[in-house]
């Protein structure tokens, strides 16, 4: 299957859900409410796996019509820091470009709900503003292709971004989030991977939440990245009903490294609105990372992280191994077990 049959086979309204067996005809009238605020879409790939945990990620959910006080529109203050229409530029060192609102899946949970799936793409216009911005602020050395998803830009338009990217000589990576190798790995053409085969590094960040989401067609997109130079990392949300375990996560990670991917960061779920029903308490996800301590390979292990609601940006958030008390420190082992440490 080539990727337009891959796109022109995605499963967009209520009618495809049902009959793919996603949605119940019984809550068409609330269901119908959801989907006129939030978009739906899954694609083919993730449509014919059966376990709940990918489900749930795609299938629209009336809980979803439950909008909590402390939920956000923006919930990590993505305009807040936006020097030019396009960019955010909140780190000095590194700048994300939102090349584009569409994606290949719509997820139930994401913290751009709001804005995903509006038409457009960064027009040409906005395009050279932002690199008239890079070439007069040359602190910024890394640029974070995301979206939407930035693969569901053409090779040829991607690789031509890249190059001017490239020719301004200030930048020393570009690195690109997105989920399509996973949930449309036939966009991962060669030509896509021709295009992102250069001088000036490329580093991919997977998003994926679930084992059972890295299917045979998306390893062997994995494989044809990495083939190419491409070092590949994960990002993972922490979902209730989705992954919120000690023993799904481990599945996960050990899935991923065993497909040459680095798991890089989980995170705590944002407060976008109407997904109360994914988020689970910043103690329930130290106690699945200290479950996983010890017991799971280090270069499997992703760093937790929480993203500051209002776009105080991302920090570790544990859980925690060490603590000061009077003049020496407490050690946690990975067993729980407490030991002194003195600082010479
Ligand atoms: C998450 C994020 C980044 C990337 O942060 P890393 O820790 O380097 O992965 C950069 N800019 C913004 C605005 C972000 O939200
Ligand atoms: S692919 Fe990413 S940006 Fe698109 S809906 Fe899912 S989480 Fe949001």
């Amino acid at each position: 299957m080539n990727s337009l049959d891959a796109a022109e086979s995605a499963l967009t309204t209520l009618d495809a859900l049902e009959r793919a067996g996603l949605t119940h005809p019984a809550q068409r009238a609330a269901l119908d409410r959801v989907t006129a605020s939030f978009r739906v879409r899954v694609t083919p790939e993730m449509a014919g796996l059966a376990a709940q945990g990918v489900r749930a990620q795609f299938a629209p959910d009336i809980r979803e019509l439950t909008i909590l006080p402390e939920e956000l529109a923006d919930p990590i203050g993505d305009a807040s820091h936006a020097p030019v229409p396009g960019l955010t530029h909140r780190y000095a060192d590194r700048a994300i470009l939102h090349v584009t609102k569409a994606c290949e899946v719509y997820c139930r949970f994401c913290f751009r709900r709001e804005t995903v799936g509006e038409a457009g793409q960064l027009a040409e216009a906005e395009f050279a503003a932002v690199l008239d911005y890079l070439a007069a602020t040359p602190a910024v050395r890394e640029v974070i292709f995301t979206g939407g998803d930035p693969l569901v830009l053409s090779a040829r338009r991607l690789g031509a971004m890249l190059d001017r990217l490239e020719a301004l000589g200030t930048l020393e990576v570009v690195r690109f989030h997105t989920r399509v190798p996973v949930v449309a790995p036939d966009r991962v053409s060669a030509g896509l991977v021709a295009a992102l085969d250069r001088a000036l590094p490329v580093w991919m960040v997977i998003h994926v939440n679930h084992p059972d989401e890295i299917t045979p067609a998306a390893a062997e997109a994995l494989r044809r990245l990495n083939r190419a130079g491409v070092p590949l990392l994960s990002q993972t949300v922490l979902l209730r009903g989705v992954n919120a375990d000690a023993d799904t996560l481990e599945a996960l990670f050990r899935k991923l490294i065993r497909h040459r991917v680095k798991p890089y960061y989980l995170h705590h779920p944002d407060l976008a609105k109407g997904t109360g029903h994914f988020r689970v308490t910043l103690a329930e996800g130290q106690r699945v990372m200290a479950a996983l301590r010890g017991r799971l390979s280090g270069i499997a292990q992703p760093l937790y992280v929480l993203d500051i609601p209002g776009g105080h940006g991302k920090v570790p958030v544990g859980p925690a191994y060490l603590r000061r008390e009077g003049d020496h420190w407490v050690v946690t082992d990975p067993q729980g077990r407490e030991h002194l440490y003195r600082d010479l």
